[in-house]
């Protein structure tokens, strides 16, 4: 199976959670710690290790804020 990594431009998400509800590895979800400069807890990758490059999350989120890179 593909081996992925996701980044984020952090600063736009609104913390809709779209993106975590797709991930079907449960890589990613809201901070819980932190917010963006929009005053939102954005997503981030809490277990990137089990990122297959599916790209699901990209395709959905609204706001372009997930860029999604093949490792293999
Ligand atoms: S590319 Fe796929 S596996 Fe990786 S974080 Fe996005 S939805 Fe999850
Ligand atoms: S779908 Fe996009 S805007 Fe929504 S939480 Fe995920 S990264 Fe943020």
């Amino acid at each position: 199976m593909a081996k992925g990594r996701v980044t984020f431009d952090t600063d736009y998400c609104k913390g809709c959670g779209l993106c975590v509800s797709v991930c079907p590895k449960d890589v990613l979800a809201l901070r819980t710690d932190q917010l963006n400069k929009k005053g939102y807890r954005p997503a981030y990758d809490k277990n990137p290790e089990d990122c297959i490059a599916c790209t699901n999350c990209a395709i959905t989120c609204p706001d372009s804020v997930i860029s999604v890179y093949r490792l293999d």
